[in-house]
């Protein structure tokens, strides 16, 4: 029986850079020691984390205008970081409340003595659709626009089509879709993702950040270790970073390159999360309830609208090597996240697994 791995994050890796992990652990070929051993100024671990920018840069078109940082602390500090880095002229930033993390941000923001304005928000439809940006949106008004591209937990999406229009600056937080599907760079002015979604192990966050942008901050309160130019300026190694978490994504990287980059992982995405949409669509036992042209590519939302029959099933899921398919305790449910090391071969059981499911509980 084959495992498959749904969890939302960490998520799936791909087999061959679990492989190459386990076989390089021990002694590494050029290291002669393992990778957590030796030195992050030693020149093996430089060349890993250039190769890592490099790679990143190449698969996101990411321009020179741009600076990319790899940081510790994962998502959560980055709802930090972003405000204090960068709204400091209106200390008001404003929000697009599309799932728990836009709220999050927003939450953050405050907790640092921020203010944050919840433009609009699907909560009180579960999220199932996405907050829009008003006609009368005045981005004068706030530093930025803080958007969440992938909601992880509740299965909506900003695909790159649908991104707010506005003449204000725009961050976006992409864990949970970054390479999954395109968005070009040059529509944002900061993003940032947390690794152990889609691009390898917890421990390191990718932000990528716009140079001119961050000139124009007046950060003196900021400490060192929370200012993006300090990043910047030493490589990332102002102190001693997860080099583990590095080395790994610099090999999932490496392995979407080989894949034919994000369009290929994108035209995947697409096959899979759209085989699955279309059973749950035809089904009338399960339901997918976020509206169509929101969903999600990497995390499929849906229930039978019975939570305590959803929770039996996905144990049942388990038995079947199916794991980790239970919604967020948040929304409860399903939740199949189809990250870019997620093979068809996993949706093709998933839909057997369900098919079989429905037939035991109807
Ligand atoms: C998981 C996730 C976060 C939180 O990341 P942590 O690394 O756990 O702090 C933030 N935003 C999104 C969209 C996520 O999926």
């Amino acid at each position: 029986m084959t495992n498959y791995n749904f969890s939302a994050g960490p998520g799936v890796l791909p087999t061959p850079v679990l492989t190459k992990i386990k076989n390089e652990f021990i002694k590494n070929e050029f290291t002669h020691m393992s990778i957590i051993e030796i030195s992050h100024r030693s020149t093996q671990f430089e060349e890993i984390i250039n190769s890592a920018e490099e790679r990143l840069r190449d698969l996101m078109n990411i321009s020179d205008d741009y600076g990319v940082a790899f940081i510790q602390g994962g998502g959560s500090t980055q709802f930090e970081m972003l405000p204090l880095n960068f709204a400091n002229n209106k200390n008001r930033i404003a929000v697009l409340d599309s799932g728990n993390f836009a709220s999050k941000a927003a939450q953050a923001a405050v907790n640092i003595g921020k203010q944050a304005t919840i433009l609009d928000s699907s909560k009180m439809d579960h999220y199932h659709h996405l907050p829009m940006l008003s006609t009368d949106f005045n981005a004068d008004e706030y530093d930025y626009l803080h958007l969440t591209t992938n909601n992880t937990i509740e299965g909506a999406t900003y695909h790159q089509s649908f991104l707010p229009k506005t003449a204000g600056r725009l961050t976006a937080d992409m864990s949970s879709n970054i390479l999954a599907e395109p968005y070009d760079v040059n529509d944002f002015d900061a993003i940032f993702a947390g690794a152990q979604k889609n691009l390898g192990p917890a421990g390191v966050t990718v932000a990528i950040v716009k140079k001119d942008w961050l000139k124009e901050q007046n950060i003196e309160n900021v400490g060192s270790m929370l200012r993006y130019q300090n990043y910047l300026d030493k490589h990332s190694m102002y102190n001693t970073p997860p080099v583990f978490s590095i080395y790994a994504l610099n090999l999932v990287l490496e392995w979407v390159q080989e894949q034919g980059g994000v369009d290929s992982m994108y035209a995947q995405n697409i096959e899979k999360s759209s085989k699955l949409y279309d059973y749950l669509d035809n089904s009338t036992f399960y339901h997918a309830l976020v509206d169509e042209s929101a969903r999600s590519l990497t995390n499929v939302v849906f229930t039978t609208a019975d939570l305590e029959r959803d929770q039996a099933i996905a144990k049942d899921a388990t038995k079947e090597g199916l794991f980790n398919l239970s919604g967020h305790r948040s929304v409860g449910g399903f939740r199949a996240s189809l990250y870019n090391a997620q093979p068809i071969e996993a949706v093709d059981a998933l839909i057997t697994f369900l098919k079989k499911a429905e037939n035991n509980y109807k």
